[in-house]
């Protein structure tokens, strides 16, 4: 297993999380939260009220970095508007990512105004990612005001494109700035402390752009129509069957196209978002996608009154490609995420789903993707809440994880 041999050694157990929390400085860490929710609830409103729709997410970078700073750590920003942070570890050669997404799925121009009810927080984005964004930045709080030295480095890393057509950019990037160094990655993503992502989904989203002559309703009927042929060939592609095991999924998302009632378009544009537990059904899923189109296309052609009008042009292009991979049992990450749901009492199923731990996952790279604490719900939708009862022991959880990766540092004169 050629490709593993850099990360680290499997069913290796270097720090328990019983062992971590008898250091003392570990335990001021962990006891920080509980006395600190308020200005983690405070921040994670702030955070959130800066929009951050995927490609925009400058403002919010900035306010990140502003914060990561205040801890006395080295704090730059990469070229695609990540945002990243190093508590120097005893040895620097090694390096855990701690990593939450800024991007959010909200166009610009959405209300993203927090409102309270009791405890509630209630806003667009609020849970994903701004419960995420918020432990990463009070973690980083923590472990500053509990002194505490690493053996292996930690990034602090905020990264861009994560949703959407970002297509994982910013981890992608992440990963191969530091990917010789990087040991293992750990997701801060949305709420809950009920699950944990080790297996990452495939997907695909594709775009089947359809053009032609366009013309008038009346005078120019029986041109051939790009709307038709993306109809016909949508009609098609609908009927796939795909199986239920390998879960396999797709979805027509958007559709564009035309300008006017009584014109006959120009132009016909769809997304679609194909997913599944197998990269082989994947590769069969856009295929017959591209065939369905394809035979669109012909049918609306072959049907045209008037052939001597024009044709129609047509193509697929990929908009995002998110590959697959799991963490192996065995690892030291998945270990150490369990000792500390034992430590604190905490239950976790095993998830499947599509984050920023798709990319080190599908290059053997150890990866978890995790919740932050408390409760959300309503992700992806202007009705998103946040409910930090809890929370403290989801930071718990994640101070203890990373914390068993990362090792202490070896303390002076022993
Ligand atoms: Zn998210």
């Amino acid at each position: 297993m050629p490709i593993r041999s850099s990360v680290l050694p499997h069913a290796a157990r270097p720090f328990t999380s019983f062992s971590l929390a008898d250091q003392p400085q570990v335990r001021a860490a962990l006891d920080w939260f509980a006395k600190n929710l308020p200005w983690i609830n405070d921040e994670q409103a702030r955070l959130t009220e800066i929009p951050a729709p995927s490609f925009q997410e400058e403002r919010r970078a900035a306010a990140v970095k502003a914060l990561l700073a205040a801890e006395g750590m080295p704090v730059h920003g990469d070229k695609l508007g990540n945002v990243i942070a190093e508590l120097r570890g005893s040895n620097d050669k090694e390096c855990i990512l701690l990593t939450a997404h800024l991007d959010t799925v909200f166009p610009a121009g959405t209300d993203v105004t927090v409102h309270r009810d009791g405890e509630r927080l209630l806003a667009p984005g609020i849970s994903d990612n701004g419960t995420g964004l918020a432990a990463l930045v009070a973690v980083a709080r923590a472990l500053h005001a509990a002194k505490i030295k690493p053996q292996r480095t930690i990034l602090f890393a905020a990264n861009v494109g994560e949703e959407g057509e970002g297509n994982l950019r910013g981890m992608r990037a992440l990963i191969d700035s530091y990917r010789n160094r990087i040991r293992a990655v750990i997701v801060l993503d949305g709420s809950g402390t009920d699950h944990v992502t080790t297996k990452a989904l495939a997907s695909r989203r594709l775009e089947v752009i359809i053009s032609g002559p366009g013309g008038h309703s009346w005078s120019d009927f029986g041109m051939v129509n790009p709307i038709n042929a993306l109809v016909r060939g949508s009609q098609r592609f609908i009927n796939t069957r795909v199986p239920i095991s390998p879960r396999t999924t797709f979805n027509l998302g958007q559709v564009e196209g035309g300008t006017s009632v009584n014109s006959i378009p120009h132009d016909a544009t769809l997304k679609v978002d194909l997913r599944s537990e197998s990269e082989e059904e994947l590769g069969r899923l856009e295929n017959a996608l591209r065939e369905c189109m394809a035979a669109g296309v012909k049918d609306e052609m072959d049907n045209a009154r008037d052939r001597s009008k024009g044709k129609l042009e047509w193509k697929v292009n990929v908009i995002g490609s998110r590959p697959g991979g799991e963490l192996p049992a065995d690892s030291a990450l998945l270990a150490s995420l369990r000792a500390a749901d034992d430590f604190l009492g905490n239950q976790s199923r095993i998830e499947r789903s599509s984050t920023d731990a798709n990319i080190p996952l599908s290059l053997g790279i150890d990866a978890i993707s995790i919740g932050a604490g408390g409760n959300g719900g309503g992700a992806h939708s202007l009705q998103e809440w946040y409910d930090p009862v809890g929370r403290e022991m989801g930071l718990r959880r994640v101070v203890l994880t990373l914390l068993g990766v990362s090792g202490l540092a070896p303390e002076k004169g022993h």
